[in-house]
């Protein structure tokens, strides 16, 4: 039997956080790249679809791969590359834009949020962010990938790729594997410290209320000391009347290993409760900046690494996107 195929990916589009780490890249270095024939991509084409900076973006990508391999990615074990290296993801997206639906790309919610934003701020929306489900869709499709670790905010994209996927090949003939997604059990939806209704999320604005994987320990401890709470003094785990209280438990979980509604019965007060999930993250990225530190002393070194990812990743797609033109009869 063949090796179950993994994609999954990051946008250059800001800096990495807590909430990647822990609902997504975290899993991917220590399970998915070890069960799985994997890929781990950044997805640097993904960042145009919003106003950018293009040199912020090249820096990004350049970070967000280093972070990948601190984070205990390995080169000899999963395939790690920049998506703008390899043309197959935009090749067989154009495929995928003549199957998609302009209804059903409206009714993304990513795009909806993410449009109202753009037009609040007097700017225009691009296109592309309108049809970045799609490229989505290819960059997974392209692999033949039969599951994507991804964090709750990206299950609709991935559900979209399934549908893409089967009407394909109910129109054209098997062409993809009909992929699906597979989430973290805990911190699947890590919430911002300051505002715990929306998620800590790097393509939004900074703020107290995100932690950066390359946050200094102090700056840390402060962030998770000031986090909202509520005015209640029990610490009880309910993510719909207590959403801070339910986040710092959810992230405690998450670093420690535990389950957050046990760990609740464990405090008295709100504020013991941050102390030790300060400490708790603190200790989680202790290890991944001190990795990152040793590779940013060695940029040759993940020069390297994102050469041969790109190559193997072009053999690895090549197939596929091909027999989709083939299947329409190109
Ligand atoms: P962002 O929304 O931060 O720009 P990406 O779209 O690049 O993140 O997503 C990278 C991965 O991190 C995805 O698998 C996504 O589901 C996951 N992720 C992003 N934000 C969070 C969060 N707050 N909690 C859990 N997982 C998250």
């Amino acid at each position: 039997m063949e090796m179950t195929r993994v994609f999954s990916g990051i946008k250059p589009t800001g800096h990495v956080t807590l909430g990647n780490y822990l609902g997504a890249m975290r899993r991917w270095a220590d399970v998915d790249q070890y069960r799985a024939d994997s890929l781990f991509c950044i997805v640097d084409l993904h960042a145009l679809t919003v106003d950018h900076d293009p040199a912020r973006v090249r820096r990004l990508s350049r970070q967000g791969a280093t972070l990948l391999l601190a984070a205990g990615l390995d080169p000899e074990v999963c395939t790690v590359y920049l998506q703008s290296h390899v043309d197959e993801h935009t090749r067989l997206s154009y495929l995928l834009e003549c199957v998609a639906t302009d209804g059903e790309m409206r009714r993304m919610i990513q795009y909806k949020e993410k449009s109202a934003r753009e037009r609040e701020r007097g700017g225009s929306v691009r296109l592309s962010l309108l049809t970045y489900p799609v490229l989505m869709a290819a960059d997974i499709l392209a692999f033949g990938t039969d599951e994507v670790p991804v964090g709750d905010d990206q299950v609709q994209h991935v559900e979209l790729a399934r549908d893409l996927a089967v009407r394909f090949n109910q129109r054209y003939g098997h062409t993809f594997v009909v992929p699906k997604a597979t989430g973290p059990e805990v911190a699947a939806r890590v919430m911002n410290l300051q505002d715990p209704t929306s998620k800590m999320g790097k393509s939004e604005d900074s703020g107290p209320g995100i932690v950066y994987l390359l946050d200094e320990p102090d700056v840390v401890r402060k962030k998770v000391m000031r986090a909202v709470t509520d005015s209640g003094r029990e610490v009880v785990y309910d993510r719909e009347t207590r959403p801070g209280v339910a986040n710092l438990l959810d992230i405690l979980a998450a670093c420690t290993g535990g389950e957050p509604a046990a760990l609740a019965g464990a405090y008295q007060s709100y504020g013991a409760l941050k102390k030790d999930t300060a400490e708790a993250v603190v200790e989680v990225l202790r290890p991944v900046q001190e990795r990152h530190r040793e590779l940013c002393a060695d940029p040759s070194h993940v020069d390297g690494v994102l050469r041969d990812g790109a190559e193997r990743a072009r053999a690895m797609a090549r197939p596929t996107v091909d027999a989709a033109y083939r299947a329409i009869g190109l």
